[in-house]
């Protein structure tokens, strides 16, 4: 159960390292919030401010909220596994002020009515939500979604995401469609024939476990129609999950090019391999697109550390525990991952040399608001105070009990990882907050906001 507050009013944090690479800062300093925005950002500025409406953030790093372009709530629908308050309380708990939560709901978001249906579940959320509409009606593939009502409802992006658009002629029409509204569709990149029933990456594992394999080609062709059918229309692009060495490079060639495209990783492609499946078949590693090689990891580290892959989404799937108890095969594909992604990326980018914090973060808040053109991701003046204060040194123990989401698939429970959130802020709202120097608050700790976000807020459209 959990408790329902009204979260607290902040109006300065005080003595963090600000990191925000929109404007380039970092270094120590105060911030100041009025009216749920950054008003200013200086050294010494923060004093007369009544202390509960203060956050000392001294040996925490203070960064734009995270944005995760790539969420599954499952509400409506599958409500016993996650649902919109759920999942942002989730999200803002491992720093993600905002979500945008993708279609593949019962009944799908793919109308109007389903669109404003999450948007209204969203004002009561502790994050900002925005759902992405379906490009195809119900996600079937067989004719085009209403893609200019779902605009005017706040869709802010469209994607038939668990599985691609498999009619070319119909992804060209949406494609031209949505380029008259400037929306981006993003792609689940896959090819139903080569994919079939397989179940892990198609490779020498697969065949010394006997399991059926989803080749790399599979994700490959597909990435190359879309590319191909994105240059022909001039529509924005947007690569989900991108997962195989040969996905970045036909990415990294297209943008050389000029065409209008985008990418994105998430933290357990950055991270794991399909050789863990040989360790214990353990069903919480099975995903789609699936777990790659080493040499497919490397290639993502690359393609994100030089710009090819524009950011990291989480791919957060939640799923009931008794459907991802039994036999790897019969599993759902899908793992959590809005909790553990600031220390999955730690020790994939920042613990092991490649890169530092200012570019993780980076990932994480403005080259993600880009892709989607939301208004998100900085630490400026007038900008929305979402904002997360974490403790880069502290570690915490991924535990069953630690976990927020409504489902707990996460491959992660028994690892120690690296960068606590302390505090997030939303529109100057502090929406969750964690003390303890062992793991995140229990869930009864977390504070919700019931008055911030009214629908005139510039980051919802
Ligand atoms: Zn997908």
């Amino acid at each position: 159960m959990k408790t329902e507050q009204s979260a607290a009013a902040i109006r300065a944090i005080v003595g963090g390292r600000v990191i925000d690479p929109a404007s380039g800062h970092d270094g120590v300093a105060d911030i100041l919030i009025a009216d749920g925005q950054v008003e200013r950002i200086g050294r010494g500025i923060a004093s007369g401010i009544p202390e509960e409406a203060v956050i000392h953030a001294e040996g925490m790093i203070v960064a734009p909220g995270f944005i995760d372009l790539h969420t599954h709530l499952r509400e409506p629908g599958r409500e016993d596994e996650e649902t919109v308050e759920t999942g942002s309380a989730a999200g803002v708990s491992g720093g993600f002020t905002t979500v945008c939560c993708m279609p593949n709901t019962e009944p799908a978001i793919a109308d109007q009515e389903t669109v404003r249906f999450v948007v209204d579940r969203a004002q009561s959320a502790a994050g900002k939500v925005h759902p992405i509409g379906s490009i195809t009606r119900d996600r079937k593939g067989e004719s085009l979604a209403e893609i200019a009502d779902m605009v005017a409802a706040g869709a802010v992006a469209f994607s038939d995401d668990g599985a691609p658009v498999a009619n070319a002629g119909l992804l060209r029409r949406a494609m031209e469609y949505a380029q008259m509204f400037d929306v981006t569709l993003v792609s689940h990149c896959e090819t139903p024939d080569l994919s079939r029933d397989g179940v892990m990456h198609e490779g020498s594992v697969s065949t010394k476990l006997g399991l059926r394999g989803i080749p790399a080609i599979s994700e490959e062709i597909c990435v190359a129609r879309d590319i191909a059918l994105a240059r022909m229309t001039g529509c924005r692009l947007h690569i989900a999950h991108l997962s195989t060495a040969g996905s970045v490079e036909l990415v990294r060639a297209a943008k050389a090019i000029g065409v209008r495209v985008t990418a994105e990783v998430t933290p357990h492609h950055l991270m794991l391999t399909d050789d863990l499946v040989a360790r214990d078949f353990d069903p919480l590693l099975k995903v789609n697109p699936p777990l790659r090689t080493k040499e497919d990891v490397a290639a993502l580290r690359d393609g994100l550390l030089d710009g090819t892959i524009d950011c990291i989404a989480t791919d957060h799937a939640p799923h009931a525990e008794q459907e991802k108890d039994g036999e790897f095969d019969l599993a759902p594909f899908g793992m959590i991952g809005l909790e553990t992604a600031l220390g999955v990326c730690q020790r994939a980018l920042i613990e092991n040399g490649l890169a530092d914090w200012p570019f993780l973060i980076d990932c994480l808040t403005r080259r993600a608001a880009r892709v989607f053109g939301l208004d998100a991701g900085r630490i400026e003046p007038g900008a929305p105070a979402d904002i997360v204060c974490f403790d880069p040194k502290a570690q915490w123990e991924v535990t069953l009990a630690s976990l927020k989401s409504k489902s707990k698939n996460s491959p992660y429970v028994g690892w120690t990882l690296t960068g606590v959130v302390r505090a997030t802020i939303v529109d100057g709202q502090l929406v969750y907050r964690n003390l303890s120097n062992a793991e995140p608050a229990p869930a009864t700790a977390r504070a919700r906001a019931t008055t911030t976000k009214t629908a005139g807020s510039p980051a919802r459209r």
